[in-house]
């Protein structure tokens, strides 16, 4: 299981490339990406392409390969294979049947952002892609919230505006980091609250990027207290701007605040 670089070619290792040179096959999910980087690196070796499509039918293939004795190198587009990529499930086979499965650690964008982001890596759980639908991924956030680590996503530009917002709804106004292009030419960090970085946002975000949230304040919301900042807020105004107002202000969990007004307009009601 070979790293390859995430965006600078100089990000390659010396292990990587011996590796890569020795192998009877190096398997990649593309023969024009994988191919460009072993022009790169100077390296001839034959390609066998493997992805989410072919994976069902190329497994059997790679497996009897490897059972003839074959060395095989995965990689990825970039980075490390089986990280939102490729590799599981052909690691599993080959481990079931006694390959032997060797790691040649290299570049991982979640690692590299978490190693930049200012937030705390003591504990961090990696997402990857949330769903692309905004239900789901509200369910997977909502899932996430009473987890006690720094949370780890990849995004896509064009979703990015519509997670964050996801985010401070389900999370609230917590810490976060946007990691984009990370090693690249045009490697840009932003740091602040997600209503800070939702704020400066550009209207057409580009390139590739790791969204890195710190983890909910240690101490669980104060449900009595956001209650009583509510039903101060209601008095003046809408439900709807209570709501932002008192999740703004407190950091709670917009979710949450809305939860807790509906239930004192139900009293109020009844
Ligand atoms: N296996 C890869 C790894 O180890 O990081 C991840 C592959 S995943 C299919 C691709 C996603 O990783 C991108 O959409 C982006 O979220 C993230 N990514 C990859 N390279 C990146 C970079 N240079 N800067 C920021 N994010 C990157």
């Amino acid at each position: 299981m070979v790293a390859t670089p995430i965006g600078n070619l100089g990000d390659i290792t010396a292990r990587a490339r011996a590796v890569l040179a020795a192998v009877d096959a190096v398997v990649c999910e593309d023969s024009r990406v994988t191919g460009r980087l072993l022009r790169h690196l100077g390296i001839a070796r034959p390609l066998l392409v493997y992805h989410e499509h072919n994976a069902a039918r190329m497994r059997p293939k790679l497996l009897a390969r490897l059972a003839r004795g074959e060395s095989l190198a995965l990689v990825a587009d970039a980075g490390t294979p089986c990280i939102a990529d490729p590799g599981y499930k052909l690691v599993r086979e080959a481990l079931s049947r006694g390959v032997p499965v060797r790691a040649v650690p290299g570049p991982c964008a979640a690692v590299a952002a978490l190693s930049v982001c200012g937030l705390p890596t003591d504990r961090f759980l990696f997402q990857g892609f949330l769903p692309a639908k905004r239900a789901a991924r509200r369910r997977v956030l909502a899932e996430l919230r009473a987890v006690g680590a720094t949370l780890v996503l990849y995004e896509a530009p064009h979703r990015l505006r519509d997670t964050l917002e996801d985010c401070l709804e389900e999370l609230g106004d917590r810490e976060a980091c946007i990691a984009r292009e990370l090693t690249k030419r045009h490697e840009e960090l932003r740091r602040g609250r997600i209503g800070e970085l939702l704020a400066g946002l550009a209207a057409a975000p580009r390139g590739e990027i790791v969204l890195v949230i710190g983890p909910p304040p240690t101490a669980a919301p104060d449900e009595e207290a956001l209650r009583r900042a509510l039903q101060e807020a209601l008095s003046r105004t809408s439900l709807r701007d209570a709501v932002a107002a008192v999740a703004a202000a407190s950091g709670a969990p917009r979710s949450l605040v809305y939860r807790l007004a509906l239930g004192l307009r139900g009293r109020g009601e009844g």
